[in-house]
């Protein structure tokens, strides 16, 4: 899917999904003290996404900016912008994107961080993927080691994530979790997924 097919936005309907998804998030423990960021794709060249520092519970249009995809940064602009618009650049099918702190995301990440990848297969709820039809599904999610040089980090990403295909989400050590989806309902759909995937997994590592 191009993105001609993602039909273009203005920056209020754009905002209103990254509030809805911020607010999700944030009711569920996903975004503490702040953490986090959100974003919705405007058209080709920019995107709504969360003012750094904002509290994403309680998020308004106020905490939302418009940021250039390919232009210099906003200086509100949450430090983790790039690793949202070098996804916009990279994917046109791509149309909101989600980034949370959960505990299963953070925990694993760490703990797979070796073999840059967490393996996930045999759960139903793969099936909350598109293309995704059986349970017998093998996702290897990639995980990148954290760095605070965030252009360094989202252009690592990209080289990345260009060999994985379908690709809906990475991990990155220690931190948490990037997903996305082609509009902000399903980006919310799929933030559910993965949280229920690694929670299950978090347990499941447990038991054995
Ligand atoms: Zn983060």
């Amino acid at each position: 899917m191009s993105s001609e097919m993602l039909p273009p936005l203005e920056f209020s309907e754009a905002a209103q999904g990254v509030i809805a998804m911020a607010r999700h998030a944030g009711a569920r423990g996903w975004v503490p003290a702040t953490s986090g960021n959100f974003s919705v794709r405007m058209n080709d060249t920019s995107a709504a996404l969360t003012a750094t520092g904002a509290n994403k519970e309680q998020l308004d249009e106020s905490g939302v900016i418009e940021a250039l995809i390919a232009g210099p940064r906003h200086p509100r602009a949450s430090a983790e912008a790039p690793l949202h618009l070098a996804r916009y650049a990279a994917a046109p099918e791509i149309g909101a994107i989600a980034h949370i702190h959960s505990i299963a995301a953070t925990v694993l990440s760490r703990r797979h961080e070796k073999a840059g990848f967490l393996r996930i297969e045999g759960w139903e709820l793969l099936k909350a993927f598109p293309g995704v039809t059986t349970h017998e599904t093998v996702f290897d999610i990639p995980i990148v080691p954290n760095d605070q040089d965030t252009d360094r980090m989202a252009a690592l990403v990209e080289e990345r994530l260009s060999n994985v295909s379908p690709c809906h989400g990475y991990l990155i050590a220690g931190h948490g979790l990037y997903v996305w989806g082609d509009t902000a309902t399903n980006a919310i759909r799929h933030m559910d997924a993965f949280d229920f995937l690694l929670t299950t997994e978090l347990h499941w590592e447990g038991m054995r």
